[in-house]
């Protein structure tokens, strides 16, 4: 049987929300892409609880580049949610109950600082959240953040793509990829007898992308995390996320979802009784009523040893792209950083050295 043959300039490997945001990304910039995905369902995204939150950590500091990625992340989802016609973005107020003196102390010290003004509410809201928060030295509402149904958006645009005929659904196998030249690859597969011309291919895979032969050079981390699905034995109705060091989120109908961990060494996806036990214990310091677990799930996440994003083209193979290591924030900066590649692709603008994935290849290969 002879191959279908499939014409695009960038062919993007991985439909999470890193391939999932560049493709929107290029598709508004009117470029002809196709999207190969293998479906995988315990991928990072599709775990993903999709929380984006501003202000973040123990310290309680703003998340690296907030200023820009939080107006762009919003204005983004907002028009993909547009294109799409489905509903998968929910700002919410993330409320911050603090664990001293000293932290309440420090946040509101910050809340009255310009730089924050943004981010962290003044008035005290506390009364409202102690009939069912541990709040005893107060919190402070988060403005900006929220959640992304993740998988709902990749689902919604899953659909676009394959009513467009820019979908495929199959395993890529990276030795059925030839290189051509600068300007071209060619990727064939002959269990679904395709064959695809692409200017340029662009790998989106997640922590698989740290075993392809082009960037196994790159300091790939798989994180594992766990997250639970379930509810609180008191029919609460809270709207708003409260986070600590743990989180609770809330999805209506008493579902809530709490996590999560952070595991360096396991690798596998199974599930744990330690990550259960860790985060009923952070949601049991953080609400006054019993949670129960209804679900638990565990992905990886792919990380990075800098922790931040790998970005951009091979310097041997300018035709070979990687958009990746968006690592344990992927839903707060993959539109931003999309949309930076995309500058760079198309209008020869610098990516920032800092994402590059320069900054661990060697680049006296570069032609
Ligand atoms: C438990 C947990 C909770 C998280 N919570 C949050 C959160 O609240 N907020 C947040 O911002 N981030 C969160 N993250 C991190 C977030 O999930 C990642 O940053 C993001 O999903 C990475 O997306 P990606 O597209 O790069 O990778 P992936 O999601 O791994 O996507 C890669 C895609 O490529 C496909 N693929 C892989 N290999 C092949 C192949 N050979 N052929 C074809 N297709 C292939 C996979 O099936 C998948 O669809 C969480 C992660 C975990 C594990």
């Amino acid at each position: 049987m002879r191959a279908k043959e499939i014409n695009c300039q960038y062919l993007i490997v991985g439909q999470g929300i890193a391939g999932t945001t560049l493709a929107y990304s290029l598709l508004k910039r009117k470029q002809n892409i196709y999207v190969i995905d293998d479906g995988y369902q315990h991928s990072s995204s599709k775990v993903a609880v999709g929380m984006f939150n501003p202000i973040t950590g123990k310290r309680v500091v703003k998340t690296w580049k907030a200023d820009v990625l939080f107006p762009f992340l919003h204005h983004f989802y907002q028009e993909l949610e547009n294109f799409l016609g489905v509903k998968f973005f929910f700002p919410k107020t993330i409320y911050r109950p603090f664990e001293s003196i000293e932290q309440q102390n420090h946040v509101l010290g910050q809340a009255a600082e310009q730089a924050f003004a943004d981010f962290i509410e003044i008035d005290n809201k506390d009364e409202k959240y102690k009939g069912f928060v541990f709040n005893e030295f107060g919190g402070a509402e988060l403005k900006q953040g929220g959640y992304l149904a993740v998988s709902t958006m990749l689902e919604a645009f899953q659909d676009f793509l394959k009513k467009e005929q820019l979908f495929l659904q199959t395993n890529f196998d990276e030795n059925n990829l030839t290189v051509q030249h600068q300007d071209s690859i060619i990727w064939e597969n002959a269990q679904t007898s395709v064959k695809i011309n692409a200017k340029k291919v662009i790998f989106c895979r997640g922590i698989q992308d740290g075993e392809s032969r082009f960037w196994k050079a790159l300091p790939f981390r798989a994180v594992k995390g766990e997250v639970l699905t379930g509810h609180f034995q008191e029919q609460l109705a809270f709207e708003e996320i409260i986070n600590r060091s743990g989180w609770v989120i809330p999805f209506g109908n008493n579902t809530y979802k709490a996590g999560s961990t952070y595991d360096w060494d396991d690798t596998s996806l199974e599930i744990t009784e330690k990550a259960k036990n860790e985060i009923l214990d952070k949601v049991n310091k953080l609400i006054k009523f019993p949670f129960a677990c209804t679900h638990q799930e565990a992905g990886l996440r792919p990380t990075t040893t800098d922790r931040r994003p790998l970005i951009g083209l091979h310097p041997l193979y300018a035709n070979v792209g990687l958009f990746n290591g968006l690592g344990t924030k992927g839903v707060m900066l993959a539109p931003y950083f999309a949309d930076a590649f995309c500058d760079y692709l198309l209008e020869g603008k610098t990516l920032e050295a800092e994402v590059s994935v320069l900054r661990f290849l060697d680049t006296s290969l570069q032609n």
